[in-house]
């Protein structure tokens, strides 16, 4: 039927944009029943994942670190971190004796959009640039022994079928990149030629995901880390299983009987997700449509943008921004999950921030306290569903490890700890809270007290210098 909008008489435009909330709150809800149904379909697709090549949307890639940083590792290496919307580049001294970290700098650049969306020795070639002029700022405080070749660890954070600890091939972007003729190929090689191209004397001797370097800098740190779980423009989770539960893996049985094990969590999927007509739509017009569905539910590419859908709707439907659709409301991606945030925690008495960020985002003055509270209950529903999820994810690889049950019947309350990065979880302070809420309330208080979520930011970075050290090309030279 044609809605003639003028007329709508404004209680009932009103009644109208309350009922599309009420319906996207119930089409949301994560009540802790289905949180416990979505962590046992990730333990079972974690399980059918290591059980053969393709088993599973959950890819449980093999990351051939079968070791973890011990503190003794010694000498200068280099970090080169890409995967967001800027990359890294980091110099660490290392110290040894039980992991001591003498010097490090970094410097951070942002990825022109441009180049997200190019050419791939486009890319290659602005990352290794970047690499070689910070390389030529090196101080004197860091020590390369002579006639060595400089080290790198790469962080990638995209989806590798590794091949080694040092090659593997791109098997699809995600978050936002988009490059052509990269798929397939060996994003080490790339990086190499790129390095040659900019006549850098520079290794690459180990390859991670970002979740592996962020498991490997935290257990540097502390003992107990088993488990890392990024939160920020994408999300992902790794993990330490034993080796002989890996059964696609055909390999010799490392001597540590350990194997990190890339999740890719980000494209799990289930029935049992909450998934709105939102979501379908995002996911339609996304640059890898079907892919990553958990992914678009929790991490900070998205849930800004499904904020901004719902609010069209609202303002289509319900004309709850006055008789016409503000236009920058129609524009993908404008309202970014910072700004959701920084709406999110709007204290002030009259909702100034919300005010201020609808005017300046999307053109709306004007907004009412009402409609602003509207807002701010809609950011509420998208944060707290994509946290709870996340949550459920962490339930899963924890039952996964034999942490949940273990723990709660009290024959192993042994201190657990997850090593956590990503800019979501470290700035959106209402997600990361209701994360660590809902776990405590998932796990039961007894169990909960043993698992402790730690904030390493960035620790990614140091965690693939650490692993290129313990892959250097020098190390059985030093042993023998
Ligand atoms: C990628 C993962 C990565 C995660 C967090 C996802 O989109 O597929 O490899 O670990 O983002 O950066
Ligand atoms: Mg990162």
């Amino acid at each position: 039927a044609l809605v003639v909008r003028h007329r709508m008489r404004s209680s009932g435009r009103w009644a109208r944009a309350m009922a599309i909330l009420k319906e996207l709150e119930g089409k949301c809800a994560t009540p802790i029943g289905k949180l416990r149904q979505v962590a046992d379909a990730m333990t079972v697709e974690m399980l059918a994942g290591l059980a053969s090549e393709g088993g599973s949307k959950l890819k449980m890639l093999i990351s051939y670190v079968d070791n973890l940083p011990t503190g003794d590792e010694t000498g200068l290496f280099y970090a080169l971190d890409l995967g967001g919307t800027n990359f890294r580049v980091l110099r660490v001294q290392l110290g040894g004796k039980g992991g001591n970290v003498l010097k490090q700098e970094f410097e951070e650049v942002s990825i022109p959009p441009n180049l997200m969306v190019g050419s791939s020795s486009e890319l290659f070639d602005f990352i290794a640039a970047a690499l070689a002029k910070f390389v030529a700022s090196e101080g004197e405080e860091f020590h390369l022994p002579v006639g060595r070749q400089r080290e790198l660890g790469f962080t990638f954070s995209f989806p590798v079928k590794q091949t080694s600890i040092s090659s593997g091939t791109l098997i699809k972007w995600t978050k936002g990149f988009a490059i052509n003729g990269t798929v397939g190929e060996d994003v080490v090689a790339e990086l190499t030629k790129a390095i040659e191209r900019q006549d850098l004397d520079m290794r690459v001797t180990a390859l991670v995901n970002d979740t592996i370097g962020t498991l490997a800098g935290g257990r540097y740190y502390d003992n107990d880390v088993a488990a890392a779980v990024i939160l920020g423009t994408g999300t992902n989770a790794a993990y330490v299983e034993h080796a002989q539960a890996i059964p696609k893996w055909h390999g010799l049985l490392p001597k540590s009987g350990k194997m990190v094990i890339n999740m890719e969590w980000g494209n799990f999927r289930s029935s049992h997700l909450p998934i709105t007509e939102y979501d379908q739509a995002l996911d339609a017009e996304s640059l890898n449509p079907g892919e990553q569905i958990f992914e678009k539910l929790i991490s900070g590419m998205y849930l800004g943008e499904i904020v901004r859908r719902v609010l069209l709707k609202m303002a289509e439907e319900a004309a709850l921004f006055g008789d016409s659709i503000p236009p920058k409301l129609g524009v993908q991606f404008i309202l970014r999950t910072p700004d959701m945030s920084a709406m999110h925690h709007d204290t002030s008495s009259d909702l100034r921030v919300v005010g201020t960020k609808l005017k300046d985002i999307l053109g709306i003055s004007n907004t009412s306290l009402k409609t602003r509270k509207l807002v701010v209950n809609v950011c509420d529903i998208i944060a707290k569903r994509g946290a709870r999820l996340a949550a459920a994810g962490i339930l899963g690889v924890l039952k996964k490890q034999g942490h949940d049950a273990a723990a709660r019947d009290g024959s192993d309350m042994q201190r657990r700890v997850i090593a956590m990065d990503g800019g979501l979880y470290e700035h959106y302070t209402i997600f990361s809270s209701c994360l660590e809420t809902t776990l405590r309330e998932l796990l039961g208080e007894e169990a909960a007290a043993s698992i402790v979520i730690k904030l390493a930011s960035d620790g990614s970075g140091i965690g693939a210098a650490l692993l290129a050290a313990s892959h250097s090309q020098y190390l059985e030279l030093e042993e023998s």
